[in-house]
């Protein structure tokens, strides 16, 4: 018998039970970004290896040892399947020239490709929903970006799962001066360092901070704080964006220790974390990266963004138990007795011409029956049409998840309370 075949470790199937909360998510994320003027770029999942090696530094865990590199038989190219969205983000904005004329704010998404050890939120192929704008030099824009993904939470409802950890990694001139001191302190506590450690000391101390091994949390914290080297463009903008989150009404803590996995970031960063999902609490990171257009062949622009985990994001969802609404039809027709049914079809079609998506009940059945079916669908609504309201030439409308009264309208209202009720929820 030959042996099974089965998808690769760390790689998953998404499937059909599973696929409604994806593409709800999507949708709403879509929506979200649509509403702050973002659009998307779609790039090739596979890049000329050269391009991450110089985005993401050599001297990073994704370089060093996550990457899935191969050489192209055909002409000898070492192509990588990409780990992250950046990078191949600013390579098309550089050719295709897209920041001659002004700013650009850009989103992305798809799966990321890293060659880690599976556990739960942890996989070899994972998604990501990016976001990036480019040529801003901020603080408004980091502002921005920091706004919209506490948006988004409320959308998802999961405001009160998360937190904002921000910190600044100020310019070129501080990281150097802090990379000093930083190898200084390790060099004096070498007995204290892991083998990770140990290799990073001279060739990119500062993610020494990044460690996720416990034994080192006590040194790591000890460690003199790029925050003390700062200059003033570096304060001053770290202010402001300290300001816009206070003006805004967001909650978040400065963590000095806050760096990122991957070198091309300066000034802001931060992450949005949950203790919800174990070990792999970030659901959402990002920053600045203002030299990064610059130093993959670009005129300088400032630019900054986030990406986000999309398996972690939903497996919060799933933690929390908030509904994925938007996850079935807007929705169900119910039509019980003859002169009801013999409408329903044309009703149904009139309610979709009206925008409204909905499932018609076909089968028969009691009104109970029918309404048991409405309920598992998933529906927002059920719109009822029994002979009274088919003799009336009207409906009844009943919101099945936010509570609120059965109405009697005609099918016009209908088709506005519908949409305005799945509006509302959406939002
Ligand atoms: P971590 O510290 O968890 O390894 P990272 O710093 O490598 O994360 P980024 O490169 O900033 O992560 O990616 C942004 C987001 O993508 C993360 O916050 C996380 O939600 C998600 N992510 C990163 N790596 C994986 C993975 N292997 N599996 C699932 N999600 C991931
Ligand atoms: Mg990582």
């Amino acid at each position: 018998m030959s042996e099974t075949l089965r998808a690769v470790r760390g790689m998953n199937d998404i499937l059909p039970t599973e696929v409604g909360a994806w593409q709800a998510f999507e949708r709403r994320v879509r929506d979200w970004l649509a509403s702050y003027g973002y659009r998307e770029l779609r790039t090739p999942i596979v890049e000329p290896t050269a391009l991450f090696k110089r985005a993401i530094g050599e001297v990073t865990d994704i370089v060093e040892k996550e990457m899935y590199t191969f050489v192209d038989a055909l002409n000898g190219e070492s192509l990588t399947l990409r780990p992250e969205g950046t990078a191949a983000c600013v390579r098309a904005v550089i050719e295709h020239n897209l920041l001659y004329g002004g700013g650009q704010r850009l989103w992305y998404q798809g799966p990321m490709f890293r060659h880690e050890r599976p556990q739960k939120g942890r996989y070899r192929q994972f998604h990501q929903i990016g976001v990036e704008a480019m040529g801003f030099a901020g603080p408004d824009v980091d502002i921005e970006h920091l706004l919209m993904t506490a948006r988004l939470w409320r959308v998802l409802g999961l405001a009160e799962e998360v937190a904002l950890e921000i910190n600044s990694l100020g310019g070129a001139e501080a990281r150097a001066t802090h990379r000093a001191k930083l190898i200084a302190y390790f060099e004096a506590h070498q007995d204290q360092l892991d083998d990770d450690a140990r290799r990073r000391l001279q060739s990119n101390p500062l993610r020494i901070l990044d460690t996720k091994n416990p034994a080192m949390r006590a040194l790591v914290e000890a460690a003199p704080q790029l925050m003390d080297d700062l200059d003033d463009a570096a304060r001053a903008h770290f202010a402001a964006v300290c300001a816009g989150l206070d003006a805004a009404g967001i909650a978040y803590r400065i963590n000095p220790r806050l760096v990122r996995g991957l070198d091309y970031y300066n000034y802001t960063v931060f992450e949005w974390v949950t203790d919800r999902l174990g070990a792999q609490g970030t659901v959402c990171a990002g920053g600045r990266f203002d030299g990064l257009v610059e130093q993959l062949g670009g005129k300088p622009a400032p630019a900054c963004g986030f990406a986000m985990g999309i398996e972690r994001l939903l497996a919060l969802i799933a933690e929390v138990g908030v509904a994925a609404p938007g996850d079935g039809p807007d929705a169900y027709l119910v039509h019980v007795g003859e002169a009801a049914s013999a409408l329903a079809q044309t009703l149904a079609e009139g309610l979709r011409d009206g925008g409204v998506a909905v499932v018609l009940h076909v089968g028969g059945g009691s009104f109970k029956t029918q309404m048991k079916k409405a309920d598992a669908s998933g529906a927002r609504f059920a719109v009822i049409l029994g002979d009274d309201e088919a003799a009336a030439g009207e409906v009844s409308v009943k919101p099945l998840r936010d509570g609120g009264e059965q109405q009697r309208v005609t099918q016009q209202q209908a088709v506005n309370l519908i949409k305005q009720g799945v509006h509302n929820g959406n939002l």
